[in-house]
């Protein structure tokens, strides 16, 4: 976190020019006495319990009509589990990225995907991808590995009590389970790995959650079994948590390539190099030159995995489908990796160890959200396994496509045309 001090001094002379000391003190001085307006108490929503919210913001009623438009004011009850103080929805634009064809395990045909963003560029890029892809075939596309955990941790007075609390633990194991299961009818405990450190130990438990994306799942049920060693684990620790930080919720973490959260995919296409040249105008060893490249980029600046912009894509199929956008955090490390093939195409493929998708639970229920799911036809239970398929598949159309355009030196002018110039 260090700053280069002649950086730091121009910094400080362009922003704090012209505020003396005694203003500053004033503007950085913490103000209990100052009162603030509060958020009504009442957090439900109720036609007034909204306007309440609204009033205390005291804005235009224009601004209110945008957010509270008549369609979201007659539904809003669907969004009661999934909000608090809520006031209204926001619009965000949805685009159809493809068809792009995945032969997947699960995936099966030629989906459309819709892609909810303010970023211009982004769709026309990955439909691109998802075109040349269609045209070659599709790609094919593996579902490896499943599981969701929590990590409670417990801390002891030494590392004697944490050893001695490990072994009743691993003794127990068909007991955790029983007790796991018992808080869902879909969520299964499929593992426990544990980590001692010094006197504390961690316990990672790892869950298949059928067709939900599964954090609230696997919340509850290792709650319970946390509740079940507290009542009879013959070592009682100091104090506990249900989440101790070692699941990789919400984050990236050198753990993605050793294990898995959510869902593990691989996906992989040949394209010759006459379908590159008519779609990206480019050749495969431009590719291939560019994804060396960029790859060593990436470690040069101690990325996890080597991937291009795999968020994009993500966090737009994300926010469109009801997945929790956060996840994308965790979900945007893998691997592609490009090569020239035998008969001077390329090969491209894409291994994603981190994806946290679901097509119930969560957001996936609410009437837009569930109507993009619709569209590609994986709204509902049964078809988890496809969407995770489909979305690897879907980061394998973005790589393709931005680094065609980077190899054949139209990155820039892409995104000038489209973000810059009125279409
Ligand atoms: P959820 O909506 O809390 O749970 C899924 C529900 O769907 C369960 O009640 C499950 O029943 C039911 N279900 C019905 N059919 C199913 C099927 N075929 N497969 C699986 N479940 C089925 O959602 P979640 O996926 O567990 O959690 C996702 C949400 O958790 C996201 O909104 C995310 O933002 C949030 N989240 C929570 C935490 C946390 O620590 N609590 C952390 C991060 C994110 P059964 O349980 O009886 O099987």
């Amino acid at each position: 976190m260090a700053a280069n001090k002649d950086r730091a001094s121009l910094f400080l002379a362009k922003y704090l020019a012209g505020l003396d000391e005694s203003e500053l003190e004033q503007r950085l001085t913490a103000k209990p006495e100052t009162p603030f307006s509060r958020l009504p108490r009442n957090h439900k929503l109720t036609d007034e319990a909204v306007q309440a919210r609204w009033d205390v913001l005291d804005l235009d009623k224009a601004a209110q009509a945008q957010i509270l438009d008549p369609q979201t004011k007659e539904q809003m009850q669907v969004y009661k589990k999934n909000i608090e103080n809520f006031i209204g929805t926001i619009k965000l634009p949805i685009g159809l990225a493809g068809p792009i064809r995945v032969n997947g395990l699960f995936a099966q045909g030629d989906y459309t995907i819709p892609l909810a963003t303010t970023e211009a560029a982004l769709v026309a890029s990955y439909s691109r991808g998802a075109q040349l892809i269609t045209r070659a075939g599709g790609c094919t596309a593996i579902l490896l590995n499943e599981g969701v955990s929590r990590a409670p941790g417990f801390a002891f007075n030494n590392v004697h009590e944490a050893g001695r609390f490990s072994m009743w633990v691993i003794s127990n194991q068909d007991k955790f389970i029983e007790v796991a299961e018992s808080t869902t009818s879909h969520g299964k405990l499929i593992d426990m790995r544990i980590t001692v450190e010094g006197n504390h130990v961690y316990l990672i438990f790892e869950y298949s959650t059928g067709d939900a994306g599964g954090q609230n799942m696997v919340t509850i049920a290792t709650d319970s079994v946390v509740a079940y060693i507290i009542e009879h684990t013959p070592v009682q620790p100091e104090y506990h948590f249900v989440e101790a930080n070692l699941s990789g919720d919400k984050k990236a973490s050198a753990q993605s390539f050793s294990s898995v959260r959510g869902k593990k995919v691989t996906t992989e296409v040949h394209l010759s190099k006459e379908l590159i040249k008519k779609m990206l105008h480019t050749t495969p060893e431009k590719m291939v030159d560019y994804w060396r490249m960029s790859a060593m980029g990436g470690v040069l600046s101690g990325t996890i995995g080597v991937q291009g912009h795999y968020a994009n894509g993500l966090a737009a199929m994300y926010i469109a489908c009801g997945q929790d956008a956060a996840c994308v955090a965790e979900s945007s490390v893998g691997v592609t990796r490009f090569e020239v093939n035998k008969q001077g195409g390329l090969y491209a493929a894409v291994t994603m160890p981190n994806l946290i998708v679901g097509t119930v639970g969560g957001g996936t229920g609410l009437p837009s959200q569930r109507a993009c799911l619709e569209i590609m036809g994986l709204a509902g239970s049964g078809h988890a396994q496809a969407f995770a398929e489909v979305t690897a598949s879907v980061a394998l159309a973005g790589e393709l496509s931005i680094i065609g355009a980077l190899a054949a030196g139209h990155f820039t002018r892409a995104h000038k045309n489209l973000a810059r110039t009125q279409k």
